[in-house]
C-alpha cells in the first residue's frame, strides 16, 4: 500500500532527489525503471547529476566477480563523497544486495540500505519508515509481480519482463540464487501492457526473461504468448530475449516465419562448443542439438541475425575443448557474441569445482575467441551490403549530429545521413552501403520512405 509521503512521520532529513546507476542486464534496467517510477509516484525527483542527489541508488549485478568489484569500486568513491556530504544516503539494491545481504555493510559500512531483488521496490517504504520495512531486506516471496511495470526505454521502445527468476541452475550461474525461482506474468497482463504501450506510441517491444522459452502461465507457453502479442495488439515490432537452446521449439521458429512483426533476431547462448563442458555446465543440450536448431532457424527464416553468449576457461576445459568452441563459432557464424572468461560465483555448483584453468590461459582463450568473432561479425555484416533493412530510428549518432542512428530488424546499429523529415521513433527503410564488424552504414532507400 502506498501512503502519501507527508502522512509519515520522519525525523531524518527530508529526501527530495534520487539518482540510479544500473549495472548488468536489461532485466536490471527494467527493474531500475520500475523503482524510479515507484519513487516518482511518492514525490521524489529523479536527477541526472549524482551530486544533486540526496539518495544514490546502485542497482547491481552479480553475474561475474568483475561486475561486483566495479560496484565496490564505486562504493569506495561514495565513501569519500559521503565524508564531504554526510546527509547523502546510499542504497545498494538488486542482485549483489541479494547475494551479500547485511555482509555487504562489512565491506561498505556507509551503505544505508541493502534491498534484494524481491524487495527493491519497497525502497520508498523503507525511506519513509513504514512499518515492516527495514534498511536490509533480502527475503524472497514478498514480490508483487504486478507491481513490476513495463518500462519505456524511450517514448517509442519498451521492455516487458514476462518472467522473473530462473529454474535452470546452470552450474556456473548465480542468477537462480539471486533472482529466485521462475515466475511468470499472466499472458493477459502482458498483452494488455503491450497494447497500452502501443496506444501510447511505443512501436517496438522487447519481451524479457532469463529463459523466455520456458515461459508458462496456465495453458499458455511462449509461442502462444508471442502469437497473442502479435495478433491481438497493434505493436509494430516485437523482440524477445533470452532463448535457451534446450527449450526453443520449432513452433516458435514457425511463428517467426509467419509473423513479420516478430523481428528476425534470436539470442541463443551456446556457452561452449564441447559436449563434455556443456554437460558439466548443466546446460542440458549437446552441440548437435544446438546445430539442428540453428539449421532449422536458417531454413525457415529468409533473414535472421543470430547472437550468442560464450564462456571460456570453465573448470577442466582443455585446450582441444576450447578449440571445439572456436570450431562451433566458425560453423555457426554468429552476427555477434558476448564472450566471457569463467568467473567463480560463490554458492554455485561450479564453485565446488577446481577453478583449474590458469588466468593467463583464460585471457588468451578469450582474446582468441574475440578476434575470431570480430572477423565473423565483419563477414556477416558484409552480407548486409545493399540489403534494405527496416530500422527504428533512435537518435543522432554518438559522434555526429549529421548522422542518425537506427536499429535494424536484426538488432544491428545502422548510421545514415540525418534528414529533417525523420525523427526518433520512425521506422525507415535503410539500404546498407558499408559495414565494419560493429556498425552498418546506409542511406534511406529511395521511394520507400
Ligand atoms: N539467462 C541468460 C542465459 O541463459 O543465457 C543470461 C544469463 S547471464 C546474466 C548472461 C551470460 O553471462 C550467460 O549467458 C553466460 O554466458 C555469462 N555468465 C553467467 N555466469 C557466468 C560466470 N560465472 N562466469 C562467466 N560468465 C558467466
Ligand atoms: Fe543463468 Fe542458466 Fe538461468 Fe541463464 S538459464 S540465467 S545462464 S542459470
Amino acid at each position: 500500500m502506498y501512503l502519501p509521503r507527508d502522512s509519515v512521520m520522519d525525523t531524518r532529513p527530508r529526501l527530495e532527489t534520487f539518482h540510479i546507476s544500473t549495472y548488468g542486464c536489461q532485466m536490471n534496467l527494467a527493474d531500475s525503471s520500475t523503482l524510479a517510477s515507484a519513487l516518482l509516484t511518492r514525490g521524489y525527483r529523479r536527477v541526472e547529476d549524482e551530486t544533486a542527489a540526496d539518495l544514490i541508488i546502485l542497482n547491481t549485478c552479480s553475474v561475474r566477480e568483475k561486475a561486483e568489484e566495479r560496484v565496490f569500486g564505486r562504493l569506495g568513491e561514495l565513501y569519500q563523497y559521503k565524508k564531504t556530504k554526510p546527509s547523502v544516503r546510499v542504497a545498494v539494491v538488486g542482485c549483489m544486495a541479494q547475494r551479500l545481504g547485511g555482509d555487504l555493510r562489512e565491506r561498505a559500512p556507509h551503505v544505508d540500505y541493502v534491498l534484494g531483488t524481491d524487495r527493491l521496490f519497497e525502497l520508498p517504504d523503507v525511506l519513509e519508515g513504514i512499518e515492516g520495512a527495514s534498511p536490509i531486506m533480502t527475503a524472497f516471496g514478498h514480490e508483487n509481480l504486478d507491481q513490476i511495470q513495463p518500462i519505456k526505454e524511450t517514448p517509442y521502445s519498451g521492455f516487458i519482463t514476462i518472467s522473473r527468476g530462473c529454474d535452470n541452475y546452470c552450474t556456473y550461474c548465480i542468477v537462480p540464487y539471486v533472482r529466485g525461482k521462475e515466475r511468470a506474468h499472466s499472458d493477459q497482463y502482458i498483452v494488455d501492457s503491450v497494447r497500452k504501450m502501443a496506444d501510447e506510441g511505443v512501436v517496438e517491444i522487447t519481451l524479457l526473461g532469463q529463459n523466455v522459452n520456458s515461459y508458462r502461465f496456465n495453458e499458455i507457453d511462449f509461442p502462444r504468448l508471442l502469437e497473442r502479442v502479435a495478433v491481438e495488439t497493434p505493436i509494430k515490432r516485437i523482440r524477445f530475449m533470452t532463448s535457451h537452446p534446450k527449450d526453443l521449439s520449432r513452433r516458435l521458429v514457425d511463428l517467426m516465419a509467419e509473423q513479420p512483426r516478430i523481428l528476425p533476431h534470436i539470442h541463443l547462448p551456446l556457452q561452449s562448443g564441447c559436449d563434455r563442458v556443456l554437460s558439466k555446465m548443466g546446460r542440458l543440450y549437446t552441440l548437435d542439438h544446438y546445430l539442428k536448431i540453428v539449421e532449422y532457424i536458417r531454413r525457415r527464416l529468409s533473414y535472421v541475425a543470430l547472437t550468442t553468449d560464450l564462456i571460456v576457461g570453465f573448470p577442466t576445459e582443455t585446450e582441444p575443448e576450447f578449440e571445439q568452441t572456436l570450431a562451433a563459432v566458425r560453423t555457426i557464424q554468429y552476427d555477434s557474441a558476448f564472450m566471457f572468461r569463467y568467473s567463480v560465483r560463490p554458492g554455485t555448483t561450479a564453485a565446488r569445482y577446481d577453478d583449474d584453468v590458469p588466468e593467463e590461459d583464460k585471457i588468451r582463450r578469450l582474446n582468441t575467441l574475440i578476434a575470431l568473432q570480430r572477423d565473423i561479425s565483419y563477414q556477416q555484416n558484409q552480407r548486409e551490403l545493399s540489403q534494405v533493412r527496416h530500422s527504428l530510428v533512435e537518435g543522432f549518432s554518438r559522434r555526429s549530429e549529421s548522422r542518425l542512428r537506427a536499429r535494424t530488424e536484426g538488432n544491428k546499429t545502422v548510421l545514415f545521413a540525418a534528414d529533417d523529415t525523420i525523427k526518433p521513433g520512425d521506422i525507415v527503410p535503410i539500404r546498407v552501403t558499408a559495414a565494419d564488424a560493429f556498425t552498418l552504414h546506409g542511406e534511406l532507400a529511395e521511394g520507400m520512405g
